[in-house]
Parts: structure tokens; C-alpha cells; sequence
């Protein structure tokens, strides 16, 4: 774990080693917890896991790109380390999983500040140790030109009762947490304003919902279920294709976000917006306006399949039935280019 010799990449010669003693240091969390989760953290050649008995294993990898996912002069270093934990939080939450251990495989240019490294690692171990996981293992390797950082997040559910996104069925609700397009309405003014936010500061912060995902799993109330990462079309699209199912929403039902002076984003933003990291579910039960003290809200209803299509619409504020295609992630990365 670790480990600095089998790095395809040019390995750093001093620094890694300094790196990996660092990461280390603020990782001994994994000693803490040793006799929970994590049997064996950081300092040997693999982690070792335990899993509650009755259990299944859940693993998820995402990838943190400079440049693709997050620029440097837009987001300070702890708000990327953040946001690159929750994005495996969330898919463990969207599952109704439990999170138990991460790990991180951590590539950096040669000329970064060691720095910026430490206040990334900061904020990843601070929303770690939030939901109580330890970071168990990683590796770390120079990258030719920018930051490669990917997260592989493990966790676990009672057998059987992982939330999965095939499971919606014609006539039950279509649900979502929180607000939406926040992330996604800030890009654009960071895009077009070009500001610096050096500091990490400013930067929505999103929660991991895993309360939320747990809440419901306990209860069977959600039949399918999916984190919002690309944005509510197309991960509703998801979920439509793998339960063989339509949707329709209504746009004037869908939770906005504020950003600036409380203004609410645009509703392109809530709808194809990406980042949000809120969990999109269905259930034929009605459920309680707020779970685990987070808004919930009824966007519209699951419909029969229409055929090769999709089959998702959506009820325009005018009234209209329109088909709604799925333009998040790829919608926004177009119009920067
Ligand atoms: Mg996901």
C-alpha cells in the first residue's frame, strides 16, 4: 500500500517518499480504527478489510482530473480534495450503503507545492473522518502534466438490500434530495467572471448523502436509486434504462438551488447540471417532505417504457408535455468549448 515501486508513471525520487510519509501521518486513522473496518491500513502491502457478517461488499472509483473535473485557479486545494472523496461517498450513499474505507491513488507534477498536496489531503481526511471512513491505502506517482487523483471508496450493505437503479416500476414517484444546479450555475460563473478562488473559501460544499440512502434502504421505501454526479437528465436516464421504464417530471416541481444573493439558478442548471451529488429515487410510498433533515421532493412519476427511446418527458412551466433528452455533463462540457 503505497507502494512507490510498481508506478508506471516517472516516480518522484525524494519528494514521493516524503509524500507518502506525509499521507501517512494524517492517515493514521488507520490504526485508530484497526479492529472495526480496517484490520490493517497503510504500511503494508495491501489493506486488510473486514466486512459485517451478512454483509456484501460495495466498491466504486472515480476519478479527480485538473482540468476536467476541477481547475486549480477555481477551487482551493481542500474543496478539491472534498469534493473528490464525495463523489465516492455519494455512490455509496446511492446504493444505501454504508462507507468503511478509502483509498487513493494520488498522481502530481513535479512543481506542485507540497502545499497545495497537504491541504487537498486535509480536506479529503476531514469529510472522512466525518462519515468515520479511513483512508487504508493508495499509491502515489509524478504526473507528466497536471493532478490525477482517483478515489476508490469501499463499503457495505446487508445481502440483498443494496438500493439499485433497475428497480423502478411504471406509476411509482420520482423523488430527489436537496437542490440542484448549484455546482453547475457557479462553473458558469467562474467561467465567465474568470474569478480566482485561491483561498477555497467560496465553493458549494456538498454533503454525501448517506444518511438519506441509509434512512430509506432500513425502510424499502426506495425502489431505485442513483447519485445526482452528471446531472438530473441523464442520470435519470439511468435509471430508465436499467428498469426498462419512462419518466415524466414536472419543471416547476424541481428543487432549485441559490447561489449569489439567494437568486435561484436557472432551470437548465438544475436540470442538466452536474456536481450536485443529492440521490434521485423512486418509491410508490409517499415520502416525508424532509429525511435526516434534508429536503425531499416529488419531481413526477415513473411511466410505462415507450419503446427504443428513453421515454422521458417533461412538463414544461407552460404546461406542455415535451420529450426530455439527456444533456447533463457532456451539455455543459459543449458550451465551454
Ligand atoms: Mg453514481
Amino acid at each position: 500500500v503505497f507502494d512507490s515501486e510498481n508506478g508506471i508513471l516517472v516516480a518522484m525520487p525524494v519528494s514521493e517518499k516524503k509524500l507518502i510519509g506525509r499521507i501517512r501521518r494524517q492517515a493514521s486513522g488507520g490504526r485508530i480504527v484497526a479492529g472495526r473496518a480496517v484490520a490493517k491500513g497503510v504500511g503494508d502491502d495491501c489493506a486488510v478489510l473486514r466486512i459485517p457478517r451478512g454483509h456484501e461488499m460495495l466498491v466504486t472509483t472515480d476519478f479527480s482530473i485538473e482540468g476536467v473535473h476541477f481547475r486549480r485557479d477555481w477551487y482551493g486545494p481542500e474543496l478539491v480534495g472534498r469534493r473528490c472523496l464525495t463523489r465516492g461517498l455519494s455512490d455509496i450513499a446511492a446504493m444505501g450503503g454504508e462507507p468503511k474505507a478509502t483509498f487513493l491513488s494520488l498522481a502530481v507534477p513535479g512543481n506542485l507545492a507540497q502545499g497545495w498536496v497537504d491541504r487537498f489531503l486535509k480536506g479529503l481526511l476531514a469529510l472522512a473522518a466525518e462519515f468515520k471512513v479511513v483512508l487504508a491505502g493508495g499509491d502515489t506517482a509524478q504526473s507528466p502534466s497536471g493532478i490525477l487523483a482517483d478515489i476508490i471508496v469501499v463499503g457495505s450493505v446487508p445481502r440483498g438490500k443494496a438500493v439499485l437503479r433497475s428497480g423502478a416500476r411504471a406509476g411509482e414517484f420520482i423523488y430527489v434530495t436537496g437542490e440542484l444546479g448549484g455546482a453547475a450555475a457557479e462553473i458558469a460563473v467562474l467561467s465567465s467572471q474568470f474569478s480566482v478562488l485561491s483561498q477555497g473559501a467560496k465553493g458549494k460544499v456538498a454533503v454525501p448523502r448517506i444518511t438519506v440512502g441509509r434512512w430509506l434502504r432500513r425502510r424499502g421505501l426506495a425502489s431505485a436509486m442513483i447519485d445526482l454526479s452528471d446531472g438530473l437528465s441523464t442520470d435519470l436516464e439511468h435509471v430508465c434504462a436499467e428498469s426498462g421504464v419512462g419518466a415524466e417530471i414536472r419543471a416547476e416541481a424541481i428543487p432549485r438551488a441559490r447561489i449569489g444573493e439567494g437568486k435561484l439558478v436557472e432551470l437548465d442548471f438544475a436540470l442538466h447540471g452536474g456536481d450536485d451529488y443529492e440521490l434521485l429515487f423512486t418509491s410508490a410510498k409517499r415520502i416525508p417532505a424532509r429525511v435526516a433533515g434534508v429536503r425531499v421532493t416529488r419531481i413526477g412519476r415513473v411511466t410505462e417504457s415507450t419503446g427504443k427511446s428513453s421515454g422521458m418527458r417533461m412538463i414544461g412551466e407552460d404546461g406542455k408535455s415535451r420529450r426530455l433528452r439527456a444533456e447533463g455533463w457532456e451539455h455543459f462540457a459543449d458550451k465551454k468549448k
